[in-house]
């Protein structure tokens, strides 16, 4: 089957668990699946690093192990009957499981290369919410310390009069593939590797839709002026909490004008890409981000080919 044809490949979108949120709500249910025998915990390091075993794969430590349950540790669903949790320990105890199992503490953005898809989904979703529990232990309305409940997934103020509630946050960011015919708008950051171009990409304000996002983002980015945008798909970006939401977009060939954010931004014709790519004057982004899905699936439907994506080097 063809790439377009097997729909999203780019990483993160699937932990291969079934959430049960209803589970998380009952303490004892959440104690019980804690101290199944079956039960597996994800190791993040307080840097939200994920723990590897020798040969790149996912440590996956029985919880009894770890026993009791550390503070903040989540419940991040079943496969099968078997509950999954991720904990993010300090430097020293982390520090003690790696050495146990032998295993390093990795980026998950270079760690997906060599992680089965539902493993990298797993630690994407264990990281995003182990960046919001770190960034929810005071109460945002009194100072009070929080508390966590609902297996992680919830904090809750610990001053009676006030009583706050949170809940995990996801930063809604769009990313577009911009076209006019058979060319395709890509820019850069200075920062990137050198000949990475890749699509636009900014977060959603306050008070914006998504399409609103889109045009503006454009327009700030390259000066070029969005005709019309769809949505195409999506990819959680944990880093540290970002949903980016794949479009879409039509403009005339007007040509670009970057602003403060990108260090260039061209047109480029899709008959050119594959020797652009040859001659390394051309990378794209590795075939794990929603970009390179995007840029692969527009020049797919103008040539029925496909790209070849950059090295995953971590960035998208
Ligand atoms: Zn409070």
């Amino acid at each position: 089957m063809s790439r377009a044809g097997r729909g999203a490949r780019f990483a993160f979108g699937d932990g291969g668990v079934d959430r049960a949120g209803e589970r998380r709500g009952d303490p004892t249910a959440v104690a019980a699946c804690w101290t199944d025998p079956g039960a597996r915990v994800l190791v993040l390091r307080s840097d939200g690093r994920v723990l590897l075993d020798a040969d790149g794969g996912l440590v996956l430590e029985p919880a009894g192990v770890l026993a009791p349950a550390p503070d903040g540790a989540c419940f991040l669903g079943l496969r099968g009957a078997r509950p999954f949790f991720s904990v993010q320990l300090g430097d020293e105890a982390a520090a003690a499981v790696a050495a146990r199992r032998g295993g390093r503490f990795a980026d998950l953005r270079g760690a997906v290369a060599t992680l089965p898809a539902a493993d990298a989904g797993l630690a994407a979703y264990a990281r995003a919410l182990a960046h919001w529990q770190s960034r929810k232990r005071w109460c945002g309305v009194c100072g009070a310390p929080t508390r966590l409940a609902d297996g992680g997934h919830r904090a809750q103020c610990s001053d009676a009069g006030c009583g706050a509630t949170y809940f995990p946050r996801t930063d809604p960011a769009i990313i577009v593939i911009v076209s006019c015919d058979d060319h395709c708008l890509l820019g850069r950051q200075a920062s990137w590797p050198p000949a990475r171009y890749s699509t636009l990409a900014g977060f959603v304000e306050p008070g914006e839709t998504l399409e609103q996002a889109v045009a503006r983002e454009v327009a700030e980015e390259s000066g070029v002026e969005v005709a019309a945008s769809r949505y195409v798909a999506s990819q959680p970006w944990p880093f540290p909490a970002s949903l980016m939401l794949g479009f879409a977009a039509r403009a005339r060939l007007q040509p670009p004008r970057v602003g403060s954010e990108l260090e260039d931004a061209r047109w480029f014709a899709a008959a050119d890409l594959p020797r652009l790519i040859a001659r390394g004057e051309l990378a794209l982004p590795p075939d794990l981000s929603i970009a390179f899905h995007l840029i692969d699936r527009w020049y797919h439907r103008r040539t029925g080919a496909h790209l070849s994506p950059g090295l995953p080097l971590g960035g998208r």
